[in-house]
Parts: structure tokens; C-alpha cells; sequence
């Protein structure tokens, strides 16, 4: 029998594998990434200065461990490169490689924003455990980070990097924070918190061009002010690992096209994670992914079981102060009720006909956690 194939060995490549396992312990299992192939968890690389933690520190298993408990060959360090869909192989560097399925489970690539000045290779990203381990090399000694993007990870990092002794500025076109996550008082109160510990915002500008200047960088904005930096950081945002799939013929939009079994176009062809469009959906987060690799692992398994996504509220990690957001579609009918007193916001959207939508909490009332279940039991699955 040909191998089950997964490409990935990020959260949706390694949960759909141990699940896969949990009810099939024979059939040959192939694992290839191209990265090295060792098991962390993605959302710990905006908590790794707080913590002091290394990449080897943040890292769960090596990939020797996983090929063990995973009962499966994992080749790292490898791109696959094409799917021939007839002949059911895929190419790995040169290498044809035949497949019984195949799971696309490429995760999202960094947006890079088009900038001027001779500064950008000093621009620098993480979305990976490699990303993370250059990034501390990189900042050893330095004192002054300037970070592109007022988004979830952007903050996350303003409050990860100031925990960690550094000064932080922050550029964010829009006029706030987390603005596609939050209503506008709930925003206030995230920045009102990240700016208690000394982080700078520079709201309704874009950075226009990263600068040498010494062994530092002047970030140049498009007003013309320029901030002084060791270091860049961007967290403009992520977009699904589509290429692969489009020049394989797969029917891609925003991500991989896939049905409620998380099949693509092709019917021994499967995707999920950050890399896929599930009904309609890209979620870049951890649990419609564990949702996502707890179905597909039984579909694999000769049980075909579609995915199905509960409301699913999403932590912000600010520790100065904390949110939790089920996020409500822009352009939905309807309104925020608040609740708030300084930085403890409680925001509940609701419909025209008082069905609650969404909600946004922070401060303490983020930390109640009868008050997050209580409002999550009102919501509506995100696909049922
Ligand atoms: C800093 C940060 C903090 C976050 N915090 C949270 C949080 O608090 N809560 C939350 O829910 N989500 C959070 N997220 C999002 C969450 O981590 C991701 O949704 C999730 O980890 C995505 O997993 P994935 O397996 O789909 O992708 P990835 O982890 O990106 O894995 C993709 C894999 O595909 C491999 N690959 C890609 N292309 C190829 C190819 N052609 N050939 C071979 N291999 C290939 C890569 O090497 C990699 O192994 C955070 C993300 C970041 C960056």
C-alpha cells in the first residue's frame, strides 16, 4: 500500500499524524518538511522573552522522537516541489515519491509589506522556531525594537519583547490596535495596557522605508517621521501556502479550497491548518486545526467524519491586558453592547434580533472564566 503522505510538521501536520495513529498503527506513514522537523508549539514564540526560553528551550521533540512515536519516516530539511495528480507521486527535490493520499498541511507564509531604503534585510519576521532562534540571535544586546503592525501578533510581541527589557514602538496604519478583532474601547484598553509598560504607538501611518543608520535602523514613515531602532520586526499578517496547490491544479482562493472531510479539488488530496480554506473559512488558529485533525484522521481511517468548528474564542496573550475574542465579520448587522471600566471591557455584539454574535473581553473580565463559557454557550457555531 502506498504511504499516507503529509507534508508539514507544524500543529497540523503533527496533530493530524498522532491522531491518524491513535486508530491506524500500520499503514505507512511519510512525514516531509521543510524545516527540521522538531515539535513546538507556534504560539509560544510571542511568549519567549517573557519566559527567557531559547528555540531549543521552547522546542518539545526532536524529530528523532517523533519518528518514533509517530511510527513514521520524517525527511526534514526537504521542499516538495510538484503533485503529478495522475501518476499520484509527488516531487521532493528531484526525488519522485509515490502517495496513497496526500495531506497539504503547509501552514502560512509571513506578508511581506513592499518597502524602500537599504535597511530591510534588517526587517525580520517569526513564524517559526527557526525565525525565533534567528531573531534572538540577532537581538543579543540590543535594547530598541520597532515592530510593523498593531495586529494580534504585533502586540503579542510588544508586550513579549517589553517583559524582556526592550523599548518597543509599534506602527499601525489603522488609528488602534487589534483593529479587525476588536470594537474600538476594547482596543483602547489593549493599548492603554502595553503602553503602561512603555511601548510607543505611532497610529494612522505606514512604514514606508527601514534605513541603516549606524549599527541600528531608522524606520522612515509615511508622514515622514522616522523612529530610531536596533531592530525591525514585522507582524503585518499571514497568508495561507497556496503555490503549491495552484500549480498542481487544486482549486485555491483565499487558502486551499477544501469540503467539510478537508478534501481539495482532488479526491486523494486533503489540506488543513493555516494553509487551508475550510467551507469557505481561513482560520489561522490552533483549534479549528486540532477540530480539522481529529476529522480528517478518521476520514483517513475509513470513517468518513466531517469537521465541524464550535464557536471558538481566541486568546490574545497580553499579559498587561489579557483578551479573549470570538470576533464578530465586518460588515455583520448589528451592534456592540460595553460594559467598561478602565481596562476591563466587556463587549458583547449583538444581532438585530439580540442573538450575541461576538464578544471581545479584556482585563479582569478576560480572566473570568465562567464569564468567557457563559458567552461562548451563546454563540453560534462557527460551522455546525
Ligand atoms: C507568534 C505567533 C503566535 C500565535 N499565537 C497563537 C495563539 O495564541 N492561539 C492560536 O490559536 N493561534 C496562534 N497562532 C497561530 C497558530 O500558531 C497557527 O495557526 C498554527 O501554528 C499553524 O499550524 P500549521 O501546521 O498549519 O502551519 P505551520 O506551523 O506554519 O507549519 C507548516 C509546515 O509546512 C512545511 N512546509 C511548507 N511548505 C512546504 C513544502 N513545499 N515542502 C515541505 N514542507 C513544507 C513547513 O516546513 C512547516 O513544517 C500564532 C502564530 C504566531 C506566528
Amino acid at each position: 500500500m502506498n504511504p499516507l503522505v503529509i507534508v508539514g510538521t507544524g500543529l497540523a501536520g503533527y496533530n493530524l499524524a498522532k491522531e491518524f495513529r491513535k486508530l491506524d498503527s500500520e499503514r505507512p506513514l511519510l512525514i516531509i518538511t521543510q524545516d527540521d522537523g522538531r515539535n513546538y508549539s507556534k504560539p509560544m514564540l510571542s511568549t519567549g522573552f517573557t519566559k527567557n526560553k531559547t528555540a531549543d528551550e521552547l522546542a518539545m521533540n526532536g524529530v528523532e522522537q517523533m519518528r518514533e512515536q509517530l511510527k513514521a519516516d520524517i525527511r526534514t530539511g526537504v521542499a516538495v516541489n510538484a503533485i503529478d495528480r495522475v501518476a499520484k507521486t509527488i516531487q521532493v527535490e528531484g526525488e519522485i515519491i509515490p502517495y496513497g493520499d496526500l495531506v497539504l498541511a503547509l501552514g502560512a507564509d509571513v506578508f511581506r509589506p513592499p518597502l524602500g531604503g537599504d535597511g530591510i534585510e534588517r526587517v525580520y519576521s517569526v513564524n517559526d522556531l527557526q525565525d525565533y532562534a534567528r531573531f534572538r540571535d540577532v537581538v543579543a544586546g540590543k535594547k530598541k525594537a520597532v515592530i510593523i503592525g498593531g495586529g494580534l501578533i504585533g502586540c503579542e510581541f510588544a508586550n513579549d519583547l517589553s517583559n524582556g527589557g526592550f523599548s518597543v514602538d509599534v506602527v499601525e496604519p489603522v488609528g488602534r490596535v487589534l483593529p479587525s478583532l476588536l470594537p474600538e474601547r476594547a482596543s483602547d484598553a489593549v493599548a492603554n495596557g502595553l503602553a503602561s509598560l512603555g511601548v510607543k504607538f505611532h497610529f494612522g501611518h505606514s512604514v514606508k522605508g527601514v534605513w541603516e543608520d549606524g549599527a541600528g535602523v531608522s524606520v522612515e514613515l509615511s508622514n515622514g517621521e522616522r523612529i530610531a531602532g536596533d531592530v525591525v520586526l514585522s507582524a503585518i499578517g499571514l497568508r495561507p501556502r497556496t503555490q503549491l496547490a495552484l500549480v498542481s491544479g487544486l482549486k485555491v482562493e483565499r487558502g486551499i479550497v477544501v469540503d467539510r472531510f478537508l478534501r481539495t479539488s482532488d479526491a486523494n488530496i486533503y489540506a488543513l491548518g493555516d494553509a487551508a480554506e475550510v467551507d469557505g473559512k481561513v482560520l489561522l488558529y490552533v483549534l479549528p486545526l486540532m477540530a480539522a485533525a481529529r476529522a480528517l484522521a478518521k476520514t483517513l481511517a475509513g470513517e468518513p467524519t466531517p469537521v465541524q468548528y464550535p464557536a471558538m474564542p481566541v486568546q490574545v496573550k497580553t499579559p498587561v491586558c489579557p483578551v479573549v475574542v470570538s470576533p464578530v465579520v465586518p460588515g455583520t448587522p448589528g451592534n456592540w453592547e460595553i460594559d467598561a471600566s478602565g481596562n476591563d471591557v466587556k463587549a458583547v455584539f449583538k444581532s438585530p434580533e439580540g442573538q450575541t454574535l461576538g464578544f471581545a473581553l479584556t482585563g479582569a473580565h478576560a480572566g473570568s472564566g465562567p464569564l468567557k463559557m457563559e458567552l461562548t454557550k451563546q454563540l453560534p457555531p462557527l460551522l455546525d
